[in-house]
């Protein structure tokens, strides 16, 4: 392929602090197991911001952005899960299918996969080697990734819809489905109603919980997890969100709770929002340097499950195209979580929007699909 098709406008940042600048890249030749995909769609998500805040130690400099969707556009010679013309869902942390995680089922955790995709330069930027950003570098015209990285859909469903799928609704979703197993009229509150929690609220209702509990403290995010199938709503910031919780539960707490956010007091709040014996999940990225507190005796008393969670115990191969198809049959609604379609260029006000709070997603969108 020419050298004209590698060179694309992708939004680079350059080191911690600084805005992304667009500018254009040059992805490498592609490798036997590497494939180029073409952007169409591609999110902004909180684990973006915090790689340029220094939240989240990262290597400069990188092309940010790893929730995004596209059409294949070169495979390497030794490829023969896509072809030219296909459509993908990125993901970023691909599955080896060799090491100890993966053959033991927890593709999730694979330390082979996601260390390639960020272990070699894929391109240059002004000359100077790139870094894919989370292992995906969405934040492009196109991006070169690992094969395993780029998983196949049905082409039916528009890929703005399904751009989402690679990083909130695997998460979100998978976080209900493949960590907590909700059940079947059973209770649950989802505390931090962002673009991954009203995921969860999506998940939880489509697995059939009779209740749904939504915590947040923007007014705005309650209203959109009642839309989406929430049946309470819970305002943290007027009044204690615990005492709230427990009146919908006649006292006791819900069946299952899942912490979105990745803070020590709402990490605290949802183990106490689960009621004893029940389960709670953290679904929020949050710090080494934050301690949540627990007593010893309600650890073993209470009887609850206390799951982490990475990319909701998805298997890209297995989840997204089944998450694609819940998409194109209206039972999750991707659409509604995009706030705002912006350009590549509007990015950096993306994150400042994300940091205040003002929208669910802004998801890019790029011409020529
Ligand atoms: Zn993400
Ligand atoms: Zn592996």
């Amino acid at each position: 392929m020419s050298a004209t098709q590698r060179r694309v406008r992708a939004a680079v940042l350059h080191g911690v602090g600084e805005p992304l600048g667009v500018e254009e890249i040059e992805l490498a030749e592609t490798g036997p197991h590497q494939v180029r995909v073409r952007l169409a769609a591609s999110g902004v998500c909180h684990s973006d911001l915090s790689v340029q805040q220094g939240r989240l130690p990262f290597m400069f400099p990188t092309v940010l952005g790893h929730e995004g969707a596209g059409v294949v556009e070169e495979v390497g010679s030794a490829v023969t899960r896509v072809s030219p013309g296909d459509h993908v869902v990125l993901g970023w942390n691909p599955p080896c299918r060799r090491c100890f995680y993966c053959l033991a089922g927890q593709p999730m955790l694979c330390d082979i996969g996601l260390a390639e995709a960020l272990g070699s330069p894929y391109g240059t930027a002004a000359g100077v080697p790139l870094i894919r950003g989370l292992g995906v570098g969405a934040f492009a015209e196109a991006t070169l990734v690992p094969e395993g990285s780029a998983v196949p859909v049905d082409p039916k469903v528009p890929l703005e819809q399904v751009a989402l799928v690679g990083c909130a609704l695997a998460t979100g979703v998978g976080a209900v489905a493949n960590i907590a197993r909700v059940t079947l009229g059973s209770s649950v509150v989802v505390v931090g109603c962002g673009g991954v929690g009203l995921c969860v609220v999506q998940g939880a209702r489509l697995a059939g919980a009779s209740q749904v509990i939504a915590v947040d403290r923007v007014a705005a995010k309650l209203a959109l997890a009642e839309s989406m199938g929430a049946t309470a709503s819970v305002d943290s910031s007027a009044g204690d969100a615990l005492d709230q919780v427990r009146a919908l539960t006649e006292g006791r707490g819900a069946d299952f709770s899942f912490e979105v956010v990745g803070r020590p007091e709402t990490i605290r709040l949802a183990y106490s929002a689960a009621r004893r014996g029940g389960t709670t999940v953290v679904v929020g990225a949050g710090s080494d340097a934050d301690v949540v507190p627990f007593n010893a005796m309600e650890l073993f008393a209470d009887a609850k499950a206390l799951f982490g969670c990475v990319y909701g115990s998805t298997d890209p191969d297995r989840d997204f195209p089944m998450l694609v198809d819940l998409v194109a049959r209206g039972d999750l609604d991707a659409s509604s979580l995009v706030t705002r379609r912006i350009g590549l260029d509007d990015v950096n006000e993306a994150f400042v929007a994300m940091e205040a709070g003002e929208v669910v997603r802004s998801l890019i969108v790029f011409g020529g699909h």
